[in-house]
């Protein structure tokens, strides 16, 4: 057993290079390792970082002393802690990923790891440049306040950095020298206590005076306050003193989550998303591993980071489908934060209007405690919701929106009240064909439609990003100007609107407008000074937002959701179109929400429309027990996808004719994926299905080793899928 501390002659090290296999070296004399230091290993002419293991648990081939070589060097960062090596090696072990693979997600920044120093900055000074060029002056107007790095600050300005260095010779820019690691601010958990009604008091003070390990679904309907209430946690947390992790499902919802967090506690937390420059990066990554990062908001990746003192945390819209990983380790990160709080010995809170049949499944046996809050904050009411059925009136031809909604439209306008159009498909149209010979636009790279964007002037791939200009002629025919777009999209939806109401102000929401943290404040902030009448929107702005004067939602197609059938599409049109519904008469204005569809008996909008989740739940985990299917069974995915599609074929079929035979356990497949081509690679599914006592991994481990395939075919495990293209 070895004690920390305690130098070791020899180090078993985990390299960040998913190809290797731990590998021993000699701890050279002077150096002082334990199981968790960040270290320098030499391979070959390289230099790899690595991590010290306890040797104990990771088997390798073992080589003798005297040829051992000695590790290059210490990095200066506290070693990772027992809890988050265990939840590394759970992390590897679950979802059948190398543990290299799992350490790039807690040590994602080289840069974190070189030594402090000093950066550049800029500031506007007084100074008016001779010569006033329009970028000059739109960089000047725009920086004003502002500091940061060249590229910083052309991001603000939107202009290059050409033009900003022109600005530093001329004087209107000063260089200043500032600490790359300057400290953090400390939020305040006295700075702006909210009054906090009797319910949202009693739910506070369970979340507050939570101790150990203590899984809490926070159960509250849109707008009852979960985030005023679960800050009242974070606030706990900080008079501990221990630091705290809110994860959530977009990057998009930062801004208006960092607005909220500023206004209680009198700072803005350490943010961590994909979107951070390498700076920020440094400097956040530093403040977690420190301890001095008091609060931390982040996307998924934020949850594998070492933090030094965690005490808290918190999932925020714990349903979201987004906090599956699709790439890489395909974990989900709802599942690793309740892992991550059992490791760490801490209470961890899924928040949700919408929880999921897996997580109220748990609340269900009493692994997770519940804490509820039935209704809106200050009196609001939950908005009124209506079906529309299409077949009996039905939009103009040619058109989308039915009459009803059309005049509750007009009536919302005329009230000065702001209204939401949903519908979960970007871009005009989602089909484009030849009018004259029915061809269809179709990715060279995947099975999947060319989705027109008006707006951009193209046609684009919504899964592998490729794009063309629309062509003027038909390239099957070679007719002229017969293209036509099939169905609508959110820019279609936003046609209508014009033309319907040539007066609105509307504003499209997707991830093609709204693709940084400053567009979404800028959306937030035109909403909120009523620039805005109609957000016509995707999935994006069905999460979180707050805007007391919406107070109409249409459901464009209900039925949308429904089709394709997987396993959660029932499940996820519920909770996709009760988050939608829940965005309306938020404020002392009640909303009115109407749901268009063809087929209003369908389970999923009966109940909607009669407001019952709970009848809609129990049928929804009735069905998954009676089929055994996820919480009560488990699945498996196998992706088998290669270049050559006959290879990815007859690779499929061997790993599908080498399965086990165990009891418990089926295996369906290989066949072509729905989404058969993806980035020009053929793919070939097998699925997975075993009962819930089984240990697939450990079975799917097994089968896997004894079968072999050429370099060029990849073969991923998806475990728990929640895609099935
Ligand atoms: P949810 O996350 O449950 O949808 P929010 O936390 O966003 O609800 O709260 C809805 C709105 O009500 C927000 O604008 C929030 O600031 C406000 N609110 C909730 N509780 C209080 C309170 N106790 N005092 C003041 N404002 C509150
Ligand atoms: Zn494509």
């Amino acid at each position: 057993m070895l004690l920390k501390g305690v130098s070791l002659p020899r180090a078993r090290v985990v390299t960040l290079n998913a190809a290797l296999g731990p590998l021993d070296y000699r701890v050279p004399d002077g150096m002082v390792v334990a199981p968790g230091s960040v270290v320098i290993a030499p391979l070959g002419p390289r230099q790899l970082i690595g991590v010290v293991w306890e040797a104990e648990r990771l088997p390798s081939e073992e080589i003798g002393d005297n040829r051992l070589r000695p590790l290059a060097g210490l990095v200066d960062v506290l070693p990772i802690a027992a809890p988050l090596r265990r939840l590394a090696e759970w992390t590897a072990d679950y979802y059948l990923s190398p543990l290299a693979a799992v350490l790039r997600m807690i040590l994602p920044s080289s840069s974190a790891l070189a030594t402090p120093r000093q950066l550049i900055e800029y500031r506007p000074t007084n100074t008016v440049p001779p010569r006033l060029t329009p970028q000059r002056e739109q960089a000047i107007t725009r920086l004003v306040g502002r500091q940061g790095t060249i590229r910083e600050l052309a991001d603000i300005a939107d202009v290059s950095d050409t033009v900003l260095r022109g600005l530093v010779t001329v004087g209107a820019l000063e260089a200043i020298a500032v600490e790359a690691d300057r400290p953090l601010p400390t939020p305040d958990p006295d700075f702006a206590p909210p009054d906090l009604s009797p319910e949202q008091h009693a739910a506070a003070h369970t979340l507050a005076t939570a101790t150990g390990f203590d899984p809490i679904l926070l159960d509250g309907v849109t707008g009852s306050g979960k985030t005023e209430v679960y800050f009242e946690a974070i606030a706990a947390c900080l008079r501990a003193g221990k630091q705290a992790l809110v994860l959530l499902p977009e990057i998009a919802l930062t801004e208006p989550f960092l607005t909220r967090f500023t206004t209680r506690f009198g700072c803005e937390p350490a943010a961590w998303h994909s979107g951070l420059r390498s700076s920020q990066r440094r400097r956040t990554w530093r403040g977690i591993a420190s301890g001095e990062a008091a609060v931390t908001v982040g996307a998924r990746s934020a949850l594998f980071l070492p933090y030094r003192n965690l005490g808290l945390i918190i999932v925020d819209e714990a349903h979201e489908p987004s906090f599956k990983q699709e790439e890489g380790v395909q974990y989900h990160a709802r599942d690793v934060a309740v892992m991550r709080a059992r490791f760490e010995d801490i209470p961890v809170i899924l928040s949700t209007a919408t929880p999921a049949i897996e997580t109220r499944h748990m609340v269900d046996i009493g692994r997770y405690r519940e804490v509820a809050l039935p209704s809106r904050f200050a009196g609001a009411t939950l908005p009124s919701n209506a079906a529309i059925d299409l077949t009996q009136d039905p939009p103009m031809r040619g058109r989308w929106l039915a009459p009803t909604l059309v005049a509750e439209m007009q009536a919302n306008l005329d009230a000065g009240e702001q209204s939401l159009l949903f519908l979960n498909r970007r871009g005009f149209a989602p089909l484009t064909l030849c009018r004259h010979c029915g061809h269809r636009f179709q990715c060279p790279n995947c099975t999947a439609w060319m989705v027109e964007h008006r707006l951009m002037r193209r046609l684009a791939c919504h899964h592998c990003g490729h794009v063309e200009p629309p062509p003027r002629a038909c390239p099957e025919c070679g007719e002229e100007d017969s293209l036509v777009a099939c169905g609508p999209g959110v820019e279609r939806i936003a046609d209508e609107v014009a033309a319907l109401f040539p007066d609105a102000r509307t504003a499209i929401v997707t991830s093609d407008t709204i693709w940084s943290p400053a567009k979404a404040a800028e959306f937030v902030r035109a909403m909120d000074a009523h620039e805005i009448d109609v957000v016509v929107g995707t999935q994006l702005v069905t999460k979180g937002y707050h805007f007391p004067n919406l107070t109409l939602v249409g459901v464009v197609d209900a039925d949308l959701g429904l089709q394709g059938g997987d396993l959660r599409a029932a499940e996820r049109s519920f909770q996709q179109i009760s988050q939608v519904a829940g965005r309306a008469g938020r404020g002392d204005k009640p909303g009115r929400v109407f749901v268009q569809t063809h087929d209003p008996s369908a389970p999923v909008i009966a109940a909607l429309v009669a407001g019952d989740a709970p009848g809609f739940i129990a049928a929804e985990t009735a069905a998954r027990r009676e089929a055994a299917m996820p919480p009560f069974g488990r699945l498996a995915a196998i992706v088998i996808s290669s270049e050559d599609s006959a290879e990815a074929e007859a690779t499929a079929r061997r790993i599908a004719r080498a399965a086990p035979t165990v009891d418990g356990m089926a295996v369906f497949g290989p066949a072509p994926a729905p989404l058969a081509m993806l980035r020009g690679r053929h793919r070939q599914r097998i699925l997975v299905h075993a009962a819930r006592i089984l240990d697939v991994q450990d079975v799917i481990r097994d089968w896997l080793g004894a079968v072999e395939w050429s370099a060029k075919v990849r073969v991923a495990v998806d475990v728990d899928p929640y895609s099935f293209l």
